[in-house]
């Protein structure tokens, strides 16, 4: 059996965008799960167009989801000649021909068809003149004149495109650049591409592939055309329906599994089910469970799937990650095994890294810094919680140990004490040492506080 080879083929003019990241991750499943060879080809030919810069940046993003490729970046830009060489071999063999007709002349032949209702394309005029090169030439692909492209698409099932909706397209431009499907074809022929899986907006390319491939005589790969993704509204995903660049996400605080189990269900399902480790997609990935249907991305869903990944976290990793998030967005600091005691309090509830970063904020601070709400500390902070505050700050200064077990148990008794419920301790404490009227669980937010960050924060408050 031949190896399994697939490819993922970005056109460098922008950044690695949702579409392609899932693409990408077909690609690379299907690849990794047969023992076979996943190749990044970067589709430069629009050199006006195409960076460096978003190369790099694709490659960056590819790294961050673990979609390693085993060959490439390729580039199409410095493979003009191995193009060009095909190109040569199809006027040799009769399969194309040079075409001396001007876009004018083109653009008239279209004219006439349209004027008789006839789909707008190049009637033919030089392909039989046997003209050889010369200066404003085109080549063209001889067109068969009937018949049909069949092929079995292994997502979509049988499609078949009548030769008749097509004309002798031009392989090869006046300027003595092959065009972008010779360059496909030619790419995917000789890297061995046993599987094409993309976007179905490549749908329509295809026919005209296959028919190089069978003029060149390359035995023709799987083709897949994956539905398009929409946003909320059913339209085309765009910059319209807020970020479409995968890194963007990174930066809004999504984990890469967290990205990579959301993608894999835009067009792909495995039964009822919704959460996907790598593992797990490797195991259980197939070709047979994507959808014929556009999917629609829902920002919800990503962050559901997102807080899943961050509760079942590695602490220290996911420290890491805050440490980065919260070094990128503020001036703090902070010291790694803090980091490690806070981000458990957080990890229950948190939708993304960058929230946590946020709500973790009252942490980071020194007493002094920490801002205090004003209508918290006026609803809160009256004269008559200000004095059991007063207590309690005596009482956890003599606590043995200032966890928070110790510190439930002291304010239990001191509620017992005084009659008082919970209820009217709770908020004036959360107050005073976090400034804000919500945070994690307080005893638990106390102990990582430490004695010292919360008697000076009770203390603080009490001057305020
Ligand atoms: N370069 C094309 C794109 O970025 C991919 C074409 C293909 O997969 O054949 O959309």
């Amino acid at each position: 059996m031949t190896p399994i080879v697939t490819r993922f083929p970005p056109s460098p003019t922008g950044y690695l965008h949702i579409g392609g990241a899932r693409t990408a991750l077909f690609n690379y499943l299907y690849a990794r799960q047969n023992g076979g060879k996943f190749i990044l080809r970067i589709e430069d030919t629009d050199q006006a167009r195409s960076t460096q810069e978003m190369t790099d940046a694709i490659i960056d993003a590819m790294h961050w989801l673990g979609l390693d490729f085993d060959e490439g970046p390729y580039f199409q830009s410095e493979r003009g000649d191995l193009y060009n060489s095909y190109v040569d071999k199809l006027v040799e063999t009769g399969k194309a021909y040079y075409c001396s007709c001007t876009s004018e002349e083109v653009e008239a032949m279209r004219e006439t068809a349209r004027a008789a209702g006839l789909k707008p394309k190049y009637n033919g005029k030089c392909r039989e003149l046997g003209l050889g090169p010369g200066p404003g030439r085109v080549v063209r692909f001889k067109t068969p004149l009937t018949g049909k492209v069949v092929f079995d698409d292994a997502i979509k099932g049988p499609i078949s495109w009548d030769v008749q909706e097509m004309d002798d397209f031009v392989i090869r431009r006046a300027d003595g650049s092959a065009i972008y499907q010779m360059a496909v074809v030619v790419d995917d022929a000789e890297m061995g591409v046993t599987h094409v899986l993309r976007g179905d907006d490549h749908q329509n390319n295809t026919p005209k592939q296959i028919l190089i491939y069978e003029a060149l005589g390359f035995p023709l790969p799987t083709f897949g055309h994956v539905p398009m993704i929409l946003g909320s509204d059913k339209k085309k995903m765009s910059k319209r329906h807020g970020a479409t660049s995968v890194m963007m996400y990174k930066d809004l605080g999504y984990l890469p599994e967290a990205m990579l189990s959301y993608l894999v269900r835009l067009g792909w399902s495995h039964g009822d089910d919704e959460l996907f480790t790598m593992a797990e997609l490797l195991e259980k990935f197939s070709l047979g469970g994507l959808g014929k249907s556009a999917s629609v991305f829902d920002m919800d869903k990503l962050n559901w799937t997102n807080s899943h990944f961050i509760k079942i976290g590695d602490v220290p990793r996911l420290a890491n990650l805050l440490d980065e998030m919260i070094r990128q967005n503020t001036d703090f600091e902070p010291a790694r095994d803090y980091l490690e005691a806070i981000v458990p309090l957080f990890q229950p509830r948190a939708k993304t890294l960058k929230e946590m970063a946020e709500q973790a904020t009252f942490f980071l601070h020194d007493a002094e810094s920490l801002p205090y709400a004003e209508a918290a500390v006026t609803k809160f902070l009256t004269p008559e919680t200000r004095e059991h505050l007063n207590v309690l700050a005596e009482r956890m200064e003599a606590l043995p140990a200032f966890d928070h077990q110790s510190l439930e148990e002291m304010v239990t008794a001191y509620l017992e004490e005084t009659g008082l419920k919970f209820k009217a301790l709770a908020q004036p404490i959360r107050v005073a040492i976090t400034g804000t009227t919500m945070s994690p669980g307080l005893f638990e937010t106390m102990e990582v506080l430490g004695r010292d960050r919360t008697l000076a924060r009770f203390r603080k408050a009490l001057t305020l």
